[in-house]
């Protein structure tokens, strides 16, 4: 497995996250209802030995290796040489993977040709390419595999400084489990699958199959796209249309997306638009539901106890109070939405 892919090229919706201050906790997890097994053609992946609901926290789990970006090949080698013997044995167990373009970074940062570096150092950065979730590697949740249809959601959690993966649908004992490496919930197969070959494999997921199922899904995501679209232009530049047409088309998205089964935080985002287009248009009331509709959809992401989720719920505190009449709805309100 590896990382979340980036989006380039196109207009991103992403919205920053709040911070506070919580207090550095560890958090139970399921881990006793899932097991590692292997697949027919994916080599090992991660399944549910029971029934797990919607969700669940079924890892809370600290790095084995932290390291941010990891573009530059010898900063990876020295931080594996790093670790713990046991940590070092457990990271060289994990699939390497190193993409074309790292050859051309290992000429650049280290003066040598990917040929001259001998096994252990190929293995060691090819884990890491494979491996990285961004922060850095995890061992057990580097089993699980990716699809275009993911049932759990991946975030990593600076206040109990572990990676969470939640169930974001009820998993059915014996199903797989799998997080998106990209955040491709609402492109077309030809932007997924270049980014997927970071990894080197071809998706073989429903939406990205070639009979009636997969075209119908990509039909669907076509429109996903496009409405997407729409939204990231109309948060940056306000003109693409009114504020009672961004609305219409934030809820469209969100219902496609309950459609399509892209149930991770790319949904919370269309929540989160149609929140701000009833502010615009001075319909707090509808607003906040809107907002608590994020504010659960955030629970079952990333869980209570996630600075993202404080943020979103200190949002919703504020609009409450304005349906209440405590406070009112002015300028920097509004900005809270951006
Ligand atoms: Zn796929």
């Amino acid at each position: 497995m590896g990382a979340e892919g980036s989006l380039n090229g196109n207009a991103s919706r992403g919205h920053s996250n709040g911070h506070s201050n919580s207090h550095s906790k560890e958090s139970d997890d399921a881990r006793h209802l899932i097991e590692v097994r292997q697949t027919p053609f994916k080599g090992l992946g991660v399944f549910a030995k029971a029934p797990i609901p919607r969700a669940t926290r079924i890892l809370s789990e600290p790095l084995i290796l932290a390291l941010n970006g990891g573009e530059n090949p010898a900063e990876i080698l020295s931080t594996v040489n790093k670790l713990s013997k046991e940590d070092k044995a457990r990271y060289l167990e994990l699939h390497p993977f190193a993409p074309s373009i790292r050859k051309d970074v290992v000429k650049k940062y280290m003066g040598k040709r990917w040929g001259d570096l001998t096994n252990w150092e190929r293995d060691a950065i090819g884990v890491y390419d494979a491996n990285s979730f961004e922060v850095g590697v995890y061992f057990l949740p580097s089993r699980i595999n990716h699809s275009c249809i993911p049932n759990v959601h991946y975030e990593f959690n600076p206040a109990i400084e572990r990676g969470t993966f939640h169930a974001v649908k009820d998993i059915a004992e014996g199903e797989e489990l799998y997080i998106s490496y990209i955040n491709g919930g609402s492109r077309l197969r030809n932007w997924r699958q270049p980014k997927l070959d970071m990894w080197g494999f071809v998706c073989q997921c429903a939406a990205c199959g070639n009979d009636a199922e997969g075209k119908k899904r990509e039909e669907r995501r076509k429109e996903m796209f496009e409405l997407d679209q729409k939204l990231a232009k109309q948060s940056v530049y306000g003109t693409e249309m009114t504020a009672a047409q961004a609305l219409k088309t934030a809820t469209r998205l969100a219902g496609l997306q309950m459609t399509e089964g892209v149930l991770n935080r790319e949904l919370r985002t269309s929540y989160h638009d149609a929140a701000r287009y009833c502010l615009e248009l001075g319909n707090v009331k509808l607003a906040l539901l809107w907002i608590e509709k994020e504010l659960a959809h955030e629970k079952i992401c990333v869980g209570e106890d996630h600075p993202i989720f404080h943020a979103v719920s200190a949002r919703r505190d504020l609009l409450k109070d304005v349906v209440a009449g405590s406070a009112s709805l002015d300028q920097s309100l509004l900005e809270c939405f951006h």
